[in-house]
């Protein structure tokens, strides 16, 4: 054992599937989940979580794609539950009927987060590419009704910060005990599609604003109901504490059975991360060299390595400092001390650019079936194939 890394996970993510019949083109999943493999079986997966309940583990989050695709999410609950974990669903709500809903509750299923891309079927069709507003609405009936403490979770971005607070009155409307307002964070297909989902830093000031103020209602009514706003890292010049550490607290299962510290790790080159068909979790989270790479402070250079934030933020994000400064242990490119953050406020320029075109745009339209609209690539599994392809053009976007 490492004598480094110490704590095991606190947190499994276990990523059923990547499959999913939204097409989210903020979806945080890899740009390249079509050409991974294939996804661990029941008896697999059983294994894998009681390795790491015995290793400590206590949270787990049954995510995708779309985990409710997976018709054995039920025995993985009970399993889990048998191990004494406390269970989180993570959902776009698609599949969740008031059958299935019951038979989540009967096997111990103790939590549902249910996302919602908007408030108005129009944005939330359009951005996700698939008629399911109507749906999610009916689903939170249901979250509710099985007696499931639900958080509502929606991405922002420059499409919907507009209406923040309509999506907060949704929410309350809905009964929702949490409300996530998470800001687009640029991995995944969110990356590729930076340039149209990105806010002005003025759009998200004001947005924030309202959030605040609907926090002093609620709380000045007694209401339970909590509002979380995922702090914009691009606009505030402050890196988030990503994942709470590389290999700290969060273990993420990719549906092939590859273990990773962030689902977005993948990406980053030279590390080649253990895959759990062959390797324990113990081995995985203690012992691998990827799983130790960004461990604790020893790998900073001497901006992070000097800085009095290193021990609250761990240097930011790996995955943006890759993107933005084409080196995983650079300083996370967001904070204001990183010698790239040019690089983010050239993003933030551009967006500011774009807001003064914004009035001659076109009403954004769901089309059945689109691949691309309001210059959004959407993720599917051809446009997965197409832009990890070397040869296409796509896949050479500069940061
Ligand atoms: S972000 Fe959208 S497309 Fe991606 S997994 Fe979630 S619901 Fe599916
Ligand atoms: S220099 Fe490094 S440790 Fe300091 S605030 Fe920036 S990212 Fe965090």
């Amino acid at each position: 054992m490492n004598p480094a890394t110490g704590k095991p996970p606190f947190w499994l993510l276990a990523e059923l599937t990547y499959r999913c019949p939204l097409h989210c083109a903020f979806c945080s999943n890899p740009v390249d989940y079509a050409r991974h493999g294939a996804e661990l079986d029941t008896a697999a997966w059983k294994r894998v979580l009681g390795e790491a309940r015995a290793l400590g583990a206590v949270q787990l989050g049954f995510s995708g794609g779309e985990p409710l695709l997976r018709d054995d999410l039920e025995a993985l609950v009970a399993h889990a539950r048998s191990l004494g974990f406390y269970t989180n669903l993570i959902t776009s709500g698609v599949g969740l009927t008031a059958a299935r809903a019951r038979a989540l509750k009967d096997a111990g299923l103790d939590h549902v987060q249910l996302s919602f891309q908007d408030s108005t079927r129009e944005l939330n069709d359009f951005i996700s590419s698939t008629r399911t507003f109507d749906m999610k609405s009916r689903v939170a009936a249901l979250i509710k009704e099985a007696g499931f403490p639900m958080v509502l979770n929606c991405v922002m971005h420059r499409f919907n910060l507009p209406h923040v607070g309509r999506i907060v009155d949704m929410a309350e409307r809905m009964g929702a005990d949490f409300l996530e307002l998470a800001n687009t964070q640029y991995y995944g297909w969110a990356w590729h599609n930076r340039a149209a989902l990105m806010p002005t830093v003025d759009e998200l000031r004001d947005a924030e604003a309202i959030v605040v103020a609907h926090r002093e209602r609620l709380a000045s009514v007694g209401h339970a109901m909590k509002i979380l706003w995922v702090s914009p890292d691009y606009a505030d010049a402050k890196p988030k504490p990503c994942m709470s550490g590389w290999g700290a607290v969060f273990l993420v299962v990719a549906p092939d059975g590859v273990a990773l510290p962030c689902h977005s790790a993948r990406m980053l080159p030279g590390l080649q991360f253990p895959n759990l068909r062959e390797t324990s979790v113990r081995d995985a989270w203690f012992d691998s060299a990827a799983f130790n790479a960004y461990r604790g402070d020893a790998w900073m250079n001497d901006t992070c390595g000097s800085c009095d934030e290193r021990h609250a933020d761990h240097g930011g994000c790996r995955c943006q400092a890759f993107l933005l400064a084409g080196d995983a242990a650079a300083t996370d490119p967001a904070c204001r001390k990183s010698a790239h953050r040019g690089r983010v406020d050239a993003l933030l320029d551009a967006a500011a650019a774009a807001a003064v075109e914004r009035t001659r745009e076109a009403p954004l339209r769901f089309v059945p079936g689109a691949a691309t609209g309001g210059g959004l690539v959407f993720r599917g599994d051809a446009a997965s194939l197409a832009l990890s392809a070397p040869s296409n053009a796509l896949q050479a976007a500069t940061p």
